[in-house]
């Protein structure tokens, strides 16, 4: 076997190498663990794993390839954040202290703040300024140990912002940096400008932005914000079938404040993710779990929001529930660290730190359609996080505080952020 990069002298590595994709069930407890481990990469993708005593005798270093030792510590794949709302204008500050004193998500977004806020500000930004920001908050979450990541467009809310939002998130994927699927979320709220008149803009939607957005080839995924006072498990089902038959692919913001009939639909449309999933009940997540569906769980979003409520981490993977865990990066939960989110997902979301690591990476990553990644297996790409810490479950005892000392991405590593 032959490498141009060795990185050994780990504690462990975690390699999430055996099961299925995505794990259910107690398959969400194996991570695949080598004591005492080595990593053999070539030409950016991972070539071979094992224990570093094996290194000798299974892997020839290539002439002017490299070799790093690591004092100890976990190396794990890089984490894949299959939720973010990641381009956007402006922040909400301010609204940390309405929520503090009663005002919900819901009622501060009546008021024209909180999702409406964002929108005015997004639509006013030139398309250089939204990129700048945006993309200094990627390096920070690649910081973090993210090397994959989907971002949703949805604070245009019309065909012409909406596409600079999706050309914003184009100009975010560079070839040496994390790998980004796109999504596109017209359906995130209604505009200001349809009030009194919600059926023009589904129709829209559904005739002119989702055929657009199809064409151009800058989306994979459709969402929708299906809610109470948003779009309505009829409305989202329309948009969602429109979406699959212009060729993308489903998921949907479901059951978040309310159970609105957002995991039906999740079913009903063959989504690949139904997200949030807070108010799902029994019956929802047996079908979520007979389908196949994925819950992506964002565990910040319920307690950034004071809303009293967990994700129910351990009702959906006792149902037989894929699990994905992930950011939820947004004005309204501006969180980067897929470090903290194990935490919140263990703490909060009653996940073992087995299980949430493996719900953030290999299921996060079948949420998104990248399938086989958030593994480090010989063909897949050497995207890997290190951390100083002795043992993987260390990262949700220390609830997420530590970032790791070292991110690699396609086998290259990622150079601290200048100050
Ligand atoms: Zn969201």
């Amino acid at each position: 076997m032959r490498a141009d990069l060795i990185l050994t002298g780990f504690d462990e590595v975690v390699t999430l190498g055996v099961g299925s994709i995505p794990r259910i069930g107690s398959e969400m407890q194996e991570l695949s663990r080598i004591d005492h481990g080595a990593i053999a990469i070539d030409r950016g993708k991972v070539a071979w794993t094992g224990r570093a005593s094996f290194l000798k005798t299974e892997v020839t270093l290539r002439k002017g390839g490299s070799l790093r030792h690591f004092a100890g510590g976990t190396a794990l794949p890089g984490f894949v954040d299959p939720h973010t709302h990641l381009v956007f204008h402006g922040s909400r500050e301010e609204e940390v202290a309405q929520k503090v004193t009663g005002s919900s998500y819901l009622e501060i977004a009546r008021r024209g703040g909180g999702l409406f806020k964002t929108v005015r500000e997004t639509r006013a930004a030139s398309q250089g300024e939204l990129l700048s920001q945006a993309r200094l908050r990627l390096q920070r979450m690649v910081r973090w140990g993210t090397t994959s990541l989907e971002v949703k467009s949805g604070y245009g809310l019309s065909l012409d912002t909406e596409m600079k939002l999706l050309r914003t998130i184009q100009r975010l994927s560079t070839k040496d940096g994390p790998t980004i699927v796109p999504t596109f979320l017209g359906a995130h709220a209604f505009p200001p400008e349809y009030e009194g008149c919600h059926q023009a803009y589904v129709k829209d939607l559904v005739g002119r932005q989702i055929p657009a957005v199809a064409r151009s080839g800058m989306a994979r995924f459709c969402d929708v914000f299906c809610e109470e006072g948003f779009f309505s498990a009829p409305e989202s089902k329309h948009i969602l079938r429109a979406a699959t038959s212009a060729g993308l692919l489903a998921k949907i913001h479901a059951d978040e404040f309310t159970e609105c009939g957002g995991a039906d639909v999740a079913v009903r449309v063959g989504a690949l993710s139904a997200d949030h999933v807070l108010q799902t009940g029994a019956k929802g997540r047996l079908a979520l779990a007979k389908a196949g569906v994925t819950a992506v769980l964002l565990p910040i979003t319920p307690f950034a929001s004071l809303s009293g409520k967990a994700s129910p981490g351990r009702a959906m993977v006792d149902a037989g529930v894929p699990v994905a865990i992930g950011t939820d990066l947004s004005p309204n939960s501006w969180v980067e660290s897929m470090p903290l989110v194990i935490a919140h997902a263990v703490y909060g979301a009653r996940l073992t730190p087995e299980e949430a690591i493996t719900a953030a990476t290999v299921n996060a990553a079948h949420a998104i359609g990248l399938d086989g990644s958030g593994r480090l297996v010989p063909g897949s790409s050497a995207d890997i996080a290190v951390f100083d810490l002795p043992r993987a479950e260390h990262l949700a005892y220390r609830l997420g505080s530590l970032p790791p000392v070292a991110v690699y991405i396609r086998g290259a590593r990622i150079s601290p952020l200048p100050r």
